[in-house]
C-alpha cells in the first residue's frame, strides 16, 4: 500500500494528528464503533480545524483515494472508515458552545450526543437527538435524527438552523434558509453527500428533569402489550414519548434480579410534561399490569446515557429498519414470535415513535421524506463475539422480511446497512430523492462524498 501518511505531506500541513498504517495507534484509530467493520484506511486524519478538514480532503482527491468522513464513527455499515483511502476524522472537534439567551447551541463537526447534552443540560435546555450518548451528533443529525423529544420537538434537523460546510472542492459555505437554502435543505435528512459539516447551530428548548424509565412485560406478552402500545402511543399528548422494545433483560441494578437474562418486551418512556400530571399520564400504562415499572425522575442527560453501558464500543452489530404508519396484527404476530427468538442478550427490536411534531414539517421541507409515519423501526443483532455474525445477521433479516410487508417500505437511512442496494436507497430518501440528486449534482458533481448512504448526482 503506498505511504500516503508520508507522500501527502499531511502531517506537515495539519494542526491534528496523522495516523498511518505504520504507526502504533493505527488499530485503534482505523476503528470504528461496529467491532464488524475490518478496514485498512491509508491514512486517517484527526483534524482539530476547518483548514485541517480542507487540507485533509485535498490529500485525499489530489492522491486519487476514497475519502471517508467520521463524525461520532457509530454507522452501523462503518462509513466513518474505508479500505486504502483518507479518513477525515472529525472527533478532535468536538467543542459545544451554548448561548442560553438566543436558546442556541453551536456544535463541532466531530461532538457527541453526550457532549451535546451535557453542555445544554447546564442551562435547564436541550434539542432532539438519538438514545446513546457516544453517537455523532454530525452523522445523526445529517440523517435526520430522532430521540425522546421528537413528538415534541420534531426531528434533529427540524432544530438546525444552520451550518458549516466544506464542500468537496474544498471551499467552506455556510447553509441556513438565506445562505445556500437548497443545500440546507439537503444536508436536513440527504447524509453525508454534500459536504463536511464542521459545525451545526441548533434550536434548543427547555428541558431539565424527565419523569422517565422502562415499564417491561414477559415475552409472552408482547403481542397484548404491541396491540395496545400501537394504538395508545399515538393518542397521547406530544409531552409523552415511548419506544416499545423486544429485548432480554440485562443483569444490571436498573432490573430487579429475578428479571435478569429473561426474555421481555418493554416501553421506555419519556414525559415532558408536569411531574404533578405523571400519575394520571401513566395511569393507562400502569392499567397493563408491567411486570416491572421503573419510571422515576431523572436529569434528562441521565436517561440519554441510560443504556451507554449495555453498549459499549467493540460489539459486532447487524441492523435492519423500516418505516410504519401503523403496526397491524400481522405485524404484531412475527414481532411475538421473533421477541422469544432474541439470539443474543444484546440484540433487540426498537419502535420509536415519529408522530406528533415530526409530522408537522411537509414531505418536501427537508429532504427527510416520510413526515406521515407513525413509528421507526430497528432490529439489531448485537454480540461480543464474531463467532455470532452469522447468527445475528440470519436473525435480524428473517425478523426484518417478516415484518417488511406492513412497512411504508423504506427505512430511516440511519438505520439501513451497505448491503440492502441501491433501490433500498432510493426508497430511504423517497419522493426527495431526484432533488436530493440535482443538489449533489451542484455540491459535489465528481462523488467525492460516497461513503454514505450515496445519491448519485444527477445528469
Ligand atoms: C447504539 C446506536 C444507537 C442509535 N440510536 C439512534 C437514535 O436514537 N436515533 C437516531 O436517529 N439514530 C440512532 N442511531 C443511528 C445513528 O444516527 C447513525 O448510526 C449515525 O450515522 C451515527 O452518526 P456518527 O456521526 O456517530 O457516525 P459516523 O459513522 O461517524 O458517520 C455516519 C455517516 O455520517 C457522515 N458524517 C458524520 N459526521 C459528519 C459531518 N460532520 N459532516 C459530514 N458527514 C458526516 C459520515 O461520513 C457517514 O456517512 C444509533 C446508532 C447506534 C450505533
Amino acid at each position: 500500500m503506498t505511504n500516503l501518511a508520508e507522500t501527502t505531506g499531511l502531517r506537515d500541513r495539519i494542526s491534528g494528528e496523522v495516523v498511518g498504517p505504520r504507526d502504533p495507534e493505527y488499530d485503534e484509530a482505523r476503528a470504528v464503533y461496529n467491532a464488524m467493520i475490518d478496514r485498512g484506511p491509508a491514512l486517517i486524519a484527526r483534524c482539530r480545524s476547518v483548514g485541517d478538514v480542507r487540507a485533509a480532503l485535498e490529500a485525499g482527491r489530489d492522491a486519487g483515494s476514497p475519502i471517508a468522513v467520521r463524525g461520532g464513527g457509530h454507522s452501523g455499515p462503518g462509513f466513518g472508515t474505508i479500505d486504502g483511502g483518507v479518513v477525515i476524522d472529525l472527533s478532535p472537534m468536538r467543542t459545544v458552545e451554548v448561548d442560553p439567551d438566543r436558546r442556541t447551541a453551536r456544535v463541532q463537526g466531530g461532538a457527541t450526543l453526550g457532549a451535546l447534552d451535557a453542555a445544554t443540560h447546564e442551562h435547564g435546555l436541550a434539542t432532539p437527538a438519538g438514545i446513546i450518548a457516544s453517537t455523532g451528533v454530525g452523522g445523526l443529525t445529517l440523517g435526520g435524527g430522532h430521540g425522546y423529544l421528537s413528538r415534541r420537538y420534531g426531528l434533529t434537523i427540524d432544530n438546525l438552523l444552520e451550518a458549516e460546510v466544506t464542500l468537496a472542492d474544498g471551499r467552506s459555505v455556510r447553509a441556513s434558509e438565506t445562505e445556500h437554502p437548497d443545500l440546507f435543505w439537503a444536508l436536513r435528512g440527504g447524509g453525508g453527500n454534500f459536504g463536511i459539516v464542521t459545525s451545526f447551530t441548533f434550536r434548543l428548548h427547555p428541558v431539565r428533569n424527565v419523569i422517565c424509565g422502562p415499564t417491561a412485560w414477559p415475552a409472552s406478552a408482547t403481542a397484548d402489550v404491541l396491540s395496545w402500545y400501537r394504538d395508545f402511543m399515538p393518542a397521547q399528548d406530544e409531552d409523552l414519548f415511548g419506544f416499545f422494545a423486544t429485548m432480554t433483560v440485562p443483569p444490571v441494578d436498573t432490573f430487579p434480579e429475578p428479571f435478569h437474562l429473561h426474555k421481555a418486551c418493554a416501553v421506555v418512556w419519556c414525559y415532558l410534561g408536569d411531574p404533578a400530571d405523571a400519575g394520571d399520564v401513566f395511569a393507562g400504562v400502569r392499567d397493563m399490569e408491567p411486570a416491572f415499572d421503573g419510571i422515576g425522575e431523572a436529569p434528562y442527560p441521565g436517561l440519554q446515557s441510560a443504556f451507554d453501558g449495555l453498549y459499549p464500543r467493540g460489539l459486532q452489530w447487524y441492523w435492519r429498519g423500516d418505516l410504519f404508519r401503523t403496526v397491524p396484527d400481522g405485524a404484531v404476530e412475527a414481532h411475538a414470535r421473533f421477541a422469544e427468538e432474541l439470539p443474543t442478550m444484546h440484540s433487540a427490536m426498537h419502535l420509536y415513535p415519529i408522530d406528533g411534531a415530526v409530522n408537522k414539517v411537509g414531505s418536501g421541507d427537508t429532504a427527510w421524506a416520510y413526515r406521515d409515519v407513525t413509528f421507526s423501526q430497528v432490529i439489531v443483532g448485537v454480540d461480543p463475539d464474531p463467532a455470532n455474525v452469522p447468527a445475528l445477521k440470519r436473525w435480524a433479516v428473517d425478523y426484518w422480511e417478516a415484518t417488511h410487508p406492513y412497512s411504508v417500505g423504506a427505512a430511516y437511512a440511519n438505520f439501513m446497512m451497505d448491503d440492502e442496494g441501491q433501490e433500498r436507497v432510493r426508497a430511504a430518501y423517497g419522493t426527495n430523492y431526484d432533488r436530493l440528486a440535482e443538489v449533489k449534482a451542484t455540491y459535489d458533481p465528481d462523488n467525492v462524498l460516497r461513503a454514505n448512504q450515496n445519491i448519485l448526482p444527477a445528469r
